[in-house]
């Protein structure tokens, strides 16, 4: 049997990759998509990983990849629908049924994009409604676009697009944001953004593609609407965590529960990455994780001698 299955091949897993291999671990890496990289590869750019300053997300992550392969670490590619231990074996299932079988597993599966959950979001996905300025924001050159949120990605965002369309509205629900204060202050130097704070979308207006929004104030109650081409939702992750749930325990919002070390409430499963409870998601922390998981793997199957 193997020794270790790591679910995932965004930073976390891609570290784990690299430090089961130097280990010597018996392993095989499933990823989702044969373009590793996780959430990274849909950012423009990566500006606190130390030593690589202005490195395109896409290209860190075809870098982590190229490691985990220069050191030969298996992948396979499969969707993993179901999960389940005992003290001596977890079990892995993907969707075209095939079974993994080893002694310890890390989950570093991620995060996927918050919905809005708004009149119009789902009718128009793909038909003006993205979560994904880096993918879809080439489609919207010299138009008008929405970003909503008031996290780095969705100020990030903004600038992104800002170089792209002629206009671009900022929607937040609050007047303060959680991006980082340089962010800010770039887009609000921006001449073609514009802030439409303590503001929610309470609908996406169109006919089979994105003519426009609904926003209220949450302050004033005012409606109004806003011709758009394109709307941008960036308000946050949730952790693609639901089929781990029978196996170990999550929090309130659904991460694993888990700290540093990649302990989780099962003594052979361990979590890694954005999926995992903890204080600051970034590239950083997550390849962080990776190589603190693996440690833990390896004084486990150490503790089974
Ligand atoms: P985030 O930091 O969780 O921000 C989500 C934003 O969406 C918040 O401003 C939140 O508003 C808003 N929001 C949440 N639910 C909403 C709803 N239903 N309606 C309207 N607005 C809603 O998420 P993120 O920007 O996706 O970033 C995720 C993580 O990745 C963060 O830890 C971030 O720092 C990290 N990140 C890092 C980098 C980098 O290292 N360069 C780049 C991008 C992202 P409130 O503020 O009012 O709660």
């Amino acid at each position: 049997m193997r020794d270790l299955i790591i679910i995932g091949s965004g930073p976390a897993g891609l570290t784990a990759a690299i430090y089961a291999k130097r280990a010597e671990l018996d392993f095989v890496v499933i990823e989702k998509e044969a373009i590793s990289g996780g959430q990274i590869i849909n950012t423009t750019e990566i500006d606190n990983y130390p030593g690589l300053y202005h490195m395109g997300g896409f290209e860190l992550g075809m870098k982590f990849r190229e490691h985990a392969d220069a050191l030969g670490a298996e992948f396979v590619e499969g969707n993993v629908v179901g999960f389940s231990r005992t003290d001596e074996t977890v079990t892995v299932t993907l969707e075209n049924g095939d079974v993994y079988e080893a002694k310890t597993a890390i989950i570093a599966g991620g995060a996927r994009h918050r919905e809005l959950g708004v009149d119009g979001e789902a009718r128009l996905r793909g038909a003006g409604v993205s979560y994904c300025a880096t993918c879809d924001g080439a489609f919207f050159k010299k138009k008008i676009t929405v970003v909503n949120g008031g996290g780095d990605v969705a100020v990030e965002d903004a600038l992104f697009l800002s170089r792209l369309c002629t206009k671009v509205y900022l929607i937040h629900r609050r007047d303060e944001f959680r991006a980082a204060k340089t962010l800010v202050s770039a887009a609000k130097g921006t001449e073609n953004i514009e802030f439409v704070l303590d503001s929610v979308i309470t609908g996406i207006n169109g006919e089979g593609k994105v003519s426009g929004i609904t926003v209220k104030n949450v302050k004033s109650g005012e409606v109004r609407e806003i011709a758009a081409d394109g709307v941008f939702i960036a308000v946050g992750m949730l952790p693609e965590s639901e089929i781990y749930k029978d196996a170990v325990e999550t929090d309130e919002k659904g991460y694993i529960i888990a700290d540093e070390t990649g302990k989780t409430s099962a003594p052979n499963v361990f979590a890694a990455g954005d999926i995992r409870t903890k204080a600051l998601r970034q590239v950083v922390t997550a390849a962080s994780d990776g190589a603190n998981a693996v440690t833990s793997v390896e004084s486990y199957l150490h503790s089974l001698r």
